[in-house]
């Protein structure tokens, strides 16, 4: 008998309680990834991204072959490729992770459509993506948690299931593969780009357990210390276990450790609205009745870096050559477009999606509401004063002399306040003048809202 895998967001062989149910199930499986034209014409199929998941797919392919198997790659629609090697193999069931976004979830039903009376069954796995599954926490008479807080100490107190191991064996279904498109041919690709794959994200988790994690509750917004661990993309992708992550962490046990699981436990609170209100992907979770402004000049400063707010500008600077920014950083920017300059946050949210090599539907839209204040934030109206952020958080200026070159020489006192310096050093910078002041933008938004 043969059963078929299809990986999505969770393309490891360690704790993937997807890939054990399929080898329970049947003496071959079909390790199956699909490039899929569905996917691709949503356009999120990004170089960043597709460059990581290069390196994930043929991670996994090398981890499968040393246990006697091999990764199945086919490219078209999802649905199609399985409903045909479910016929081709007479496979007995497709086991697949289940996920949040509408993408997800329209194709877990076109899936049952397809595969229904055909003898395969589908079975959806859930806590594989997430470490807790959405919708498992709820609070009395709601359909999922508004708030952090109350959703994190029922999270706490509910714990994370169990881990499996990987397996030792693989035998795989013969069938024909195409080739892993390799990253070398993706062009377009942050320069920095992390480098993907199961085998690195274990390497990354072990390191990050036995080293940074201990100082990460004072360290984790030392944007130039580059404290946090960096393993949202293999959470992204999966190459990691969200739920494998926290059981080690809370075993690592420091203050830090407990610091870092909180953080993990964010991404399971955003998963689960997204899961709740699938359509605030698009629409404000709370409206305030935002006439956001359009100014093109003002964003395509945002965009690129020359807004004259240096940690600002840094910020966005890591994100094109790194494809991943700080989540202070994240902060920071999100609050001055959608607060200070008040242009839409799927402006912003867009732009994230295009370059981050972690960038998620969950994670990302939400975050941008949390930060535009159309969210889950409880203070909606708080607005982030990036001089103060700089100061605070890159307070010898590092980070930013090393995103923002043009100001590699401007003293300490003057970096996050270049416009500040005497005016012949001021004339020597190919650096902008602030493209707003704070006080009027902040002054703009809160007429706005009504504060
Ligand atoms: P660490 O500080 O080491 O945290 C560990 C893990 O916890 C992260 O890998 C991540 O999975 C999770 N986490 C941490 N903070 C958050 C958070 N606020 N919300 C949800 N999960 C969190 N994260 C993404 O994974 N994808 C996104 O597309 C994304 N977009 C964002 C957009 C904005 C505007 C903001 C403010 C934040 C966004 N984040 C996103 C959250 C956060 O910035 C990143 O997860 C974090 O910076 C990743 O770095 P790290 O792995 O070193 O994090």
């Amino acid at each position: 008998t043969v059963s078929i895998v299809l990986f999505t967001s969770d393309l490891r062989l360690h704790d993937n309680p997807v890939l054990c149910a399929a080898l329970r199930d049947a003496d071959r499986i079909v390790p199956l990834f699909v490039y899929d034209d569905g996917l691709r014409a949503t356009g999120f199929a990004v170089p960043n991204r597709r460059a990581f998941l290069a390196d994930c797919l043929e991670d996994l392919d090398s981890e499968l072959r040393k246990r006697g198997g091999r990764l199945v790659v086919r490219g078209g629609d999802v649905v199609e490729q399985v409903r045909k090697l479910a016929k081709e193999t007479e496979a007995v069931a497709l086991h697949v992770a289940g996920g949040v976004s509408r993408y997800a979830t329209r194709r877990e039903e076109r899936l049952r459509g397809a595969l229904e009376g055909s003898g395969c069954r589908l079975v959806v796995h859930d806590a594989v993506i997430t470490a807790v599954t959405p919708g498992e926490l709820l609070p009395a008479g709601k359909d999922h948690y508004a708030v952090f807080t109350p959703y994190f100490r029922r999270w706490s107190a509910a714990g994370v299931r169990d881990v499996v191991a990987a397996p030792r064996k693989v035998r795989v279904a013969d069938v024909s593969s195409d080739p892993v498109l390799p990253r070398a041919e993706i062009t377009g690709v942050s320069p920095g780009l992390d480098t993907g794959g199961e085998s690195t994200g274990r390497r990354l988790l072990r390191a990050w357990l036995s080293g940074g994690i201990a100082g990460y509750e004072d360290g984790q917004d030392d944007v130039a210390g580059d404290a946090t661990s960096r393993l949202s993309p293999h959470l992204h992708f999966g190459t990691l276990s969200a739920a494998e992550v926290v059981h080690r962490a809370l075993r690592e046990g420091s203050s830090g450790a407990r610091a870092f699981v909180r953080q993990l436990a964010w991404r399971d609170f955003h998963h689960q609205v997204l899961a709740a209100r699938p359509q605030s992907a698009a629409r404000d979770y709370r409206s305030h009745g935002d006439r956001w402004r359009t100014d093109k000049k003002e964003t395509a400063a945002w965009l690129n870096g020359r807004t004259g707010y240096p940690f600002v500008d840094a910020a966005m600077r890591q994100l094109r050559h790194q494809g991943w920014m700080h989540n202070r950083g994240r902060l920071v920017v999100a609050s001055f477009l959608t607060k200070t300059l008040y242009v839409d946050w799927r402006v912003g949210a867009r732009h994230f999606l295009s370059l981050l090599v972690d960038g998620d539907v969950a994670n990302n839209q939400m975050n941008w509401q949390w930060a535009a204040g159309t969210g889950t934030d409880t203070r909606p109206n708080r607005v982030l004063n990036p001089v103060i952020q700089g100061k605070r958080f890159d307070p010898d200026g590092s980070y930013v002399r090393r995103w923002v070159p043009e100001l590699a020489d401007v003293p300490k006192r003057y970096i996050h306040e270049p416009w500040k310096l005497p005016d012949k050093d001021r004339a020597r910078l190919d650096y902008p003048d602030p493209i707003v002041e704070l006080t009027e933008g902040r002054a703009r938004f809160e007429q706005a809202r009504g504060v």
